[in-house]
Parts: structure tokens; C-alpha cells; sequence
């Protein structure tokens, strides 16, 4: 993944050999995207496509109080049209353990970088359809191929678990599985060559998943969930931002399912470094900002708001912009990033983004807040 900038304009020429010919949303006015939600804004259907990157307004966090024992209680909502006062139950969703993501996150780096072409590759591919079919769920292993930007072909293997398929309200949850073939960012000048653990970077967003289809095992909330395991995103030219997420951008292009459609999808990619911040990325206001501020602020109801920071960040590739861009599904993106600095976190694309870099309390608070949230969409 790669960072586009902290305030940029991308230009027309964004319809690109991979991204296609897209029919894209434009602002018309910058000053406008802070004041209104995206339903509000001009919808240009002409293909062509004006990204802004903003720092957005600060979001009000709200005062409902958010149960946390393990009764179904009501909480009361005004609507803001009506006055009608309506109840709404709190769903109090199973408790994820970070104990049962460390394991699931530890076993895949202990397979290895899992570069494209690679046993490891093969073998997690392996282990996740084995391990979301125990969990009860319609698993596709989607293969496909595509070419990276220094001409090689590579299999494309996205692996792809349903939960509760009859269910027409969905939610897609995902990360990236793949490891970064070379460690071009290490101080090592030998390691640059070198294949990347990738273990925050990869296999955290994974094992965070794992442990919700867990959970989803043990209670199925009301919605379908889908969690895709994206292939091959960190095989990217830096400098090139349409090198990366190839994996996401061949799933957009042949989506598992005829005319698929989720309400919303979160992505999560280096989701479990101590001290992780969040802030809020800008494709992911761009594009999903409701979803932004719902998951933004049950974090912050449930305690987590030092992960969760109401701060805001320019635009990042990442797997949801094909998400958002192609398959016209409305994602966000919880992504590790220094905001203080415009860094990603210390290990990025390194030798050292191994295990130890992986700690439980921020697994927890992204698990939790991820629980949170699909168990109380309906
Ligand atoms: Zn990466």
C-alpha cells in the first residue's frame, strides 16, 4: 500500500489501464465535502473523476451510553425529522479474544512470507479455506491472474467466506494476506531484496478476521457477512499507485457473485502494532463517511478512542479504492498511520515487520470495535 499524499488532486487520467472506465462521483466544491454527507453531494456519471483529498470537519462522537454486560438492553434514539422516539436494542456481541488473533497471525508467519508464487502463499491459501469452512461458512477460493508492473504474471488466489447466505443485507469485511516480495524500505541494504515477513502488514488483518468468523460461529449476527483475504496488494512500484492491490482490483472486476452487493465494507490492513493509531483515511470519508463515523465512534464508546483518533489523513491505495471505485461498494479503510509524521508504522516494508511487532490489547481494540459493529447493523 502506498500513501497519495496528505492534500492532493488526482487528475482525469485516473480511468487507468486498471481501474477501467469507471463512472466516479465528483466534487464540485472542497468547502462543501466538509459541511454535507456523501448522499448530499453532485453524483457527475460521466466517467470522469476529481479526487480531493480534505481534512474533514471533527465529528461530534455522540453521548449514547453503550452497554458492555452481556444483557440486550434499549437504547433510545430521537430521529432527527420526526422527534419520534423509537427504541433500538443494543446487541452485546460475543467477546473477541486476542489471544485465539495472536495464534491465528502467528501461524502464518510462521509459514513465511507469503509472496506471490511461494509454498507459504499455497499453504495459508490452504489454511484459511480449511479454517472458515470449520467455521461454518461457503468458502471460494476465487482464482484469477494479473500481471505486476515489472511484466510477470502471477496467480491470483482471493479467499472468499460467506456467512449466512440467504441474508439480503450484507457486510464485507477485508484484508490483504500477501507479503511484500522485496524489503525495500529496510536500513539493511542486503534486505531490500529480501522478502518481507509481513506480518502487521498482512497477516494482522487476516488473523483479526479468522477470529471474527470465529465469533460469527458462535453467534450469527443479523446481517450476512462476507470477509474476503485479498492476494497479491504489496507487489506495488512505489511511485505508481495503480501497481498495488491487484488482488482487490481482479475481485471488483469478477466479483464472486452476480451483481454483489454489500451495504458497506471495512478493510483492515496493519491492524496490530502496539501503540496503533487509526486516524480517518481520505477515501474512506470520500467515499463511506457514515460508516466512518459509526465505526469511529463505537470505538470511542467502548474505550478505544486512542486507537480510534479523530484525526484525519489524505488519500491511501489500499484494497478499498478498487472496493469503492469499481465495485461501487462503500468501504472503509482502518489502516495503521502516523498522522504526526505522514508515516505508516516503523516496520513498514522491513525485515523487522515479524511477530514481535504484532501486540494483543491493539488487536483487541480493533476486534472489539469490528464486533461491535456488525452485530449491531441489521
Ligand atoms: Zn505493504
Amino acid at each position: 500500500m502506498e500513501q497519495l499524499g496528505q492534500f492532493n488532486v488526482t487528475p482525469d487520467s485516473y480511468r487507468d489501464r486498471r481501474f477501467g472506465n469507471l463512472t466516479m462521483k465528483k466534487f464540485k466544491n472542497k468547502i462543501s465535502v466538509k459541511l454535507k454527507n456523501l448522499c448530499d453531494l453532485c453524483v457527475e456519471k460521466t466517467g470522469t473523476l476529481l479526487i480531493v483529498t480534505i481534512s474533514l470537519l471533527v465529528f461530534s462522537c455522540g453521548n449514547d451510553k453503550t452497554t458492555t454486560d452481556n444483557t440486550t438492553k434499549p437504547i433510545d434514539i430521537t430521529t432527527a425529522n420526526t422527534n419520534t422516539v423509537v427504541s433500538k436494542a443494543h446487541v452485546v456481541p460475543p467477546d473477541f479474544n486476542s489471544d485465539s488473533a495472536f495464534a491465528y497471525i502467528k501461524a502464518q508467519a510462521d509459514m513465511g512470507p507469503r509472496t506471490p508464487g511461494s509454498k507459504a502463499h499455497d499453504k495459508a491459501v490452504a489454511y484459511y479455506e480449511k479454517f472458515f469452512k470449520t467455521q461454518g461458512a461457503d468458502v471460494k477460493v476465487q482464482g484469477g491472474s494479473m500481471n505486476t508492473y515489472d511484466g510477470k504474471l502471477w496467480r491470483i488466489d482471493n479467499v472468499i467466506a460467506t456467512f449466512n447466505p440467504q441474508a439480503k443485507t450484507r457486510v464485507l469485511l477485508c484484508a490483504h494476506y500477501d507479503s511484500r516480495p522485496f524489503c525495500d524500505k529496510d536500513p539493511i541494504p542486503t534486505n531490500k531484496t529480501k522478502p518481507c515477513p509481513g506480518v502487521n502488514d498482512g497477516a494482522s488483518g487476516a488473523g483479526v478476521l479468522m477470529e471474527v468468523a470465529r465469533l460469527i460461529k458462535q453467534k450469527s449476527p443479523t446481517v450476512g457477512i462476507d470477509i474476503i483475504l485479498f492476494d497479491l496488494e504489496d507487489y506495488g512500484d512505489n511511485g505508481d499507485q495503480y501497481s498495488w492491490c491487484l488482488g482487490s482490483v481482479y475481485w471488483a472486476n469478477h466479483l464472486h457473485k452476480a451483481n454483489y452487493k454489500a451495504k458497506y465494507g471495512i478493510l483492515l490492513d496493519m491492524v496490530g502494532a502496539k501503540d496503533a493509531v487509526f486516524p480517518k483515511e481520505g477515501e474512506s470519508v470520500f467515499n463511506a463517511n457514515d460508516v466512518v463515523t459509526k465505526i469511529w465512534s463505537t470505538a470511542a464508546k467502548i474505550g478505544y478512542a486512542n486507537y480510534f483518533v479523530n484525526e484525519t489523513t489524505g488519500d491511501m491505495t489500499d484494497d478499498h479504492v478498487p472496493v469503492n471505485k469499481i465495485a461501487q461498494i462503500p468501504c472503509v479503510d482502518i489502516l495503521h498511520y502516523n498522522y504526526l509524521t505522514n508515516e505508516f508504522f516503523e516496520h513498514h516494508h522491513r525485515s523487522t515487520d515479524d511477530i514481535n511487532t504484532i501486540d494483543k490489547n491493539t488487536l483487541k481494540a480493533v476486534g472489539q470495535t469490528l464486533a461491535e459493529v456488525i452485530y449491531n447493523e441489521e
